[in-house]
């Protein structure tokens, strides 16, 4: 096993008096703050070298590091190590009859797995591990699937989910009607109310090679990243090169919508400054009703709508406008959904009687499964019910491969049926 030490975890009970030593007297920087909800606990770390310390400060009295400093005393409170392979790492330790918290990891902060081994197996000091990014296994019964690209065969087509990396948008408006304490047993928010969003867009390899969606790009200014706590650390660029495809292999994108989650990737800004195609060699495909609301906003949508995403597409004369429900490639075709936007569309995916589906902001995450899960942004959430039924149905008779473009941990799976409760079982790549 080879392990770094990541960092060293300091529980405080007086911030200000702490910050005044770490970040005053030493003069050590110090990041953003970072909530985990989970365990009542906010995080400020400070870069020391290769590792970091890490402030923790309770932020409710039944936070274990309330109980810890009011049982003990403030000061060191665990240590962590970075492993690779933090299965691994716990099976190795389990033998070696070291005394585990936790058996099995759990997600921890910035899309990383953790575990905890117990003081009394490592001489009075707690030990956390830690796996970063890849979040490869979660204990729920949902997610066994890996964070950024996943393969699957469909029939003669490929299938491949790539990433575009995360964002955070308020809970609230992702879940609409449904009350918060439900909501967050199901996507736990940061201490801005946000929830974590992943952008996937799917690459699809027939006799051509299509992708739907292109994910957030990199247009956006700082700001832009704080507001919506981007974090394209495994952005398309670096995905799609892992999955061995290059943007001049695209020749087909494809639009669901044009919201900037799913269409900042369509273009990019280059050394001069000029906004271009991303995909040189691409046909960009975009539904004509979605595409007179995104360049004709109101007040009420015109956030959602960045005109560098896809205006210069149409200047680039690499636009094609579709009206009606199409098919864009063999076996690849379109429906309106609308709902979420009046145009939005979903896209269906058909090879030797098999089909799966993208299904986009119509059901953006596993956690939208139940009829009234419906995002505050759809502009006419009656109508992404009534295709959201429609869909659902149709997705357990045929038994469709589902892909999910903002679920963080489950890219694909089938629906599942029960006593009227739905759930997702995710899909063996
Ligand atoms: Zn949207
Ligand atoms: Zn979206």
């Amino acid at each position: 096993m080879r392990a770094v030490l990541d960092h060293v975890g300091i529980a405080v009970q007086d911030l200000a008096a702490a910050l005044a030593f770490y970040r005053d007297a030493l003069g050590l920087e110090i990041e953003a703050p970072e909530d985990v909800a989970s365990q009542r606990v906010r995080a400020h770390f400070l870069p020391v070298g290769e590792a970091k310390l890490e402030l923790l400060e309770a932020t409710a009295p039944d936070s274990p590091i309330a109980k810890y400093t009011d049982k003990r005393c403030p000061g060191l409170h665990h240590i962590t190590l970075r492993v690779d392979d933090i299965h691994a790492a716990l099976a190795q330790l389990k033998a070696r009859g070291a005394r585990l918290i936790d058996e099995q990891p759990r997600p921890g902060a910035e899309h990383s797995l953790v575990a905890f081994v117990h003081p009394s197996s490592a001489h009075g000091v707690l030990v956390e591990l830690k796996q970063s990014s890849a979040i490869s296994h979660l204990p729920s019964a949902i997610s066994h699937q890996p964070l950024a690209i996943s393969r699957y065969a469909l029939g003669d087509l490929e299938l491949i989910s790539v990433s575009d990396g995360f964002i955070r948008l308020d809970g609230g408006a992702m879940f609409g009607i449904v009350p918060k304490p439900l909501w967050e047993k199901q996507a736990p928010a940061d201490g801005r109310n946000r929830v974590t969003l992943a952008m996937r867009p799917l690459i699809v390899r027939g006799a051509r090679t299509m992708i739907i969606d292109a994910g957030l790009g990199a247009k956006d200014s700082a700001k832009f990243h704080d507001i919506y706590g981007v974090d394209r650390t495994r952005s398309l660029e670096v995905t799609m090169a892992e999955a061995g495809i290059a943007p001049e292999d695209v020749d087909i994108v494809l639009a669901t919508h044009l919201h900037f989650d799913h269409a900042g990737g369509f273009t990019y800004r280059d050394a001069g400054g000029r906004v271009r195609p991303t995909f040189p060699r691409a046909q960009y495909i975009v539904r004509r009703g979605e595409w007179e609301d995104a360049t004709h906003t109101h007040p009420r949508n015109r956030a959602s709508y960045l005109a560098d995403n896809f205006v210069p597409l149409a200047e680039a004369g690499v636009l094609q406008l579709v009206d009606d429900d199409a098919t864009i490639m063999p076996g690849v075709k379109v429906r309106r959904t609308g709902g979420h936007t009046m145009h939005h569309q979903m896209v269906f995916i058909e090879s030797k009687k098999k089909t799966a589906a993208y299904v986009a902001d119509l059901i953006p995450t596993t956690a939208h499964l139940p009829d009234p899960w419906i995002m505050g942004f759809d502009l006419y959430p009656m109508d992404t019910l009534a295709a959201k039924q429609r869909f659902l149905k149709e997705a357990l008779e045929q038994e469709m491969l589902v892909f999910f473009e903002h679920d963080p941990v489950v890219a694909a799976g089938y629906i599942r049926e029960r006593d009227g409760k739905r759930r997702v079982e995710p899909a063996v790549r």
